[in-house]
């Protein structure tokens, strides 16, 4: 299986936090519209609030916005609160939607003046197609060369004035000149149990279900702060509850339906466990290598590393050490195993 596929396969996991292709029209209508409906990343709300306050005073478009953060938490839904609250309408694409310099260049003279263009996965733009962003993000401008050798002409045109809201995982994936095209550059930070709680009742509502106080906070929890995680995994207790004639979510049932889809307290599924036990039952707790435990658990060495690891590490139970992966104290606690004691093995001094 190569790196996309393994991806995709990803993808069909119930805790992925990427988007699966039956979702799109059901996230839309669970999609907070205004800044005043959308729960949590108090800070940035807070920041976003007062940048969108004094364009509007000012008459002006908002500076172009880069949200960066994990899937799921949010970047596309904030994109269209800007545009909600700025009065303006919205045109959507993504990084590797955008092929050639034309693409780009047809999205940008289709703009209205105020709008905001939406550009997921912005790390992905060619080369070639974010040299034409550049003057289209600095002075609202298209510079576009048409054809090659000779025939070749230079096409100049003033685009109406826009705001580009981009999203990406990681600002560090993008190329510095774009990094820099930026006048605000916010992160969402994963989403805090009760800050759930608000988001499930809220979707619950959305969705005709009742969820009480302690089913919402035992879905949150096992949403590993992400709120499409959370989103999804109620849709599936709402099945659960319908099928099995529960009128009200609570805490039972949660745990009754998410049991059953094998993703346990902490929102781990069965690929998770299968790494964490590799590396306590196979490797006594580690260190071991990245590559060896791909080996060990049948993965990619990058699917591994860019889509499992990053929530066992933030989630505190793996830690990574120049040595390799370790598990932690609290992975032994979770998996009911003792922890071994190694008298000859030398502290672990510094983090990677
Ligand atoms: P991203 O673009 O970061 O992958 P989205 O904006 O598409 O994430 O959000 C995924 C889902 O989570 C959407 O259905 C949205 O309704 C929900 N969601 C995201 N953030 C919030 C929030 N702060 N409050 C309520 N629901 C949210």
């Amino acid at each position: 299986m190569n790196y996309e596929e393994d991806l995709q396969s990803e993808d069909s996991r119930i805790i992925s936090p990427t988007p699966q292709a039956v979702e799109s029209g059901n996230e839309n209508v669970l999609r907070p519209k205004s800044l005043d409906e959308y729960i949590g990343q108090e800070q940035l709300r807070r920041s976003l609030s007062i940048f969108i306050q004094a364009a509007r005073n000012r008459g002006e478009v908002l500076d172009h916005v880069l949200f960066h953060g994990f899937p799921g938490l949010g970047k596309t839904t904030l994109s269209h609160i800007i545009a909600h609250e700025m009065g303006a309408g919205i045109k959507a694409t993504s990084g590797p939607v955008i092929e050639k310099q034309g693409d780009l260049a047809a999205i940008l003279t289709s703009l209205e003046e105020g709008d905001v263009l939406f550009i997921d996965e912005i790390h992905r733009l060619n080369h070639a197609v974010e040299e034409v962003l550049y003057p289209a993000m600095e002075d609202f401008q298209l510079d576009l060369i048409i054809g090659q050798g000779p025939g070749a002409r230079s096409v100049k045109m003033d685009l109406p004035h826009f705001t580009l809201v981009g999203a990406t995982t990681r600002t560090g994936l993008l190329t510095a000149p774009l990094r820099d095209r930026f006048g605000v550059v916010l992160r969402l930070e994963f989403y805090s149990p009760e800050e759930l709680v608000i988001i499930v009742q809220r979707s619950g509502h959305i969705l005709g279900m009742e969820v009480d106080r302690t089913g919402a906070f035992e879905l949150g929890r096992r949403s590993r702060g992400t709120p499409r995680i959370a989103n999804r995994l109620l849709r599936r207790v709402r099945d659960f509850a319908e099928v099995g004639g529960h009128k009200v979510v609570n805490k039972t049932v949660v745990q009754a339906a998410l049991d059953l889809l094998g993703v346990d307290q902490f929102g781990l599924d069965d690929m998770d466990r299968r790494i964490m036990l590799a590396i306590i039952d196979k490797f006594d707790g580690g260190p071991i290598g990245l590559e060896t435990l791909a080996t060990v658990v049948c993965e990619e060495k990058n699917t591994l590393e860019d889509v499992y690891e990053p929530f066992l590490i933030q989630s505190g139970f793996i830690k990574r050490t120049p040595r390799g992966r370790v598990a932690t104290a609290q992975a032994y606690a979770h998996f009911s195993r003792k922890m071994p004691h190694h008298p000859l093995s030398p502290p672990i001094l510094f983090d990677e």
